[in-house]
């Protein structure tokens, strides 16, 4: 019975790593992201800690595809995952939010270091020769928003996406945060 109970308790643990994990490139899924995102919404509420969030999208990554292919794409995907996944502090959720997209969200961290850091990202990003195409420099916008109060966790991200929406307006490879002097809109 003992080796009965242990194989049923392996075997739910595979099951659930397997549903919180994006089978491309490793990171978490949008599930686990939306989930972790609520936790430390809740958490930052109860102990009036900052917490921000950043969305990261791919420029132009339909070009990309086009030009060398879907596989290449896809291995563009894994690699990028990784090299954000290695500049990450232990207690940031990292996953893939969509396509090419991905959400960062950063506990105990104000607008300024989210910023920061998404800068970090993108200008590693940048300079990594993702995709072994030293020629090809893989870009990407981030939009970062911090919660303030009468936020909830949709419209957190929301912003998120708003800013990201004018990185990309903007022209694309930069980052964009929500702006401080529309409070309380
Ligand atoms: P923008 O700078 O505005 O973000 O342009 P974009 O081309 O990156 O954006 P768009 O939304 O037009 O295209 C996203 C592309 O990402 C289209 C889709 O084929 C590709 N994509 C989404 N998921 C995957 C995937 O899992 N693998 C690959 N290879 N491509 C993917
Ligand atoms: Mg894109
Ligand atoms: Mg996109």
């Amino acid at each position: 019975i003992g080796k009965r109970t242990q194989e049923l308790a392996e075997k739910n643990e595979a099951l659930y790593h397997t549903s919180v994990t994006d089978h491309l490139t490793g990171i978490f899924n949008r599930m686990y992201l939306m989930e972790a995102l609520k936790r430390e919404f809740s958490s930052s509420r109860r102990h009036g800690h900052p917490l921000s969030c950043a969305i990261m999208d791919i420029d132009k990554f339909k070009n990309f595809n086009d030009a060398h292919g879907h596989l290449t794409g896809d291995f563009v995907l894994r690699e990028t995952a990784e090299v954000i996944q290695s500049l990450l502090r232990e207690q940031d959720v990292f996953g893939r939010y969509g396509g090419e997209e991905f959400v960062i969200v950063c506990p105990d961290t104000d607008l300024d270091a989210a910023v920061r850091r998404a800068e970090r990202l993108r200008q590693t990003i940048m300079k990594s020769s993702i995709g072994g195409i030293s020629t090809l420099s893989v870009t990407s916008s981030f939009g970062v928003s911090t919660a303030r109060s009468g936020d909830t966790v949709k419209s957190l991200l929301e912003r998120a996406d708003d800013c990201l929406y004018n990185a990309k307006a903007a022209g694309r490879n930069r980052t964009c945060r929500e702006s401080e002097l529309d409070q309380g809109s």
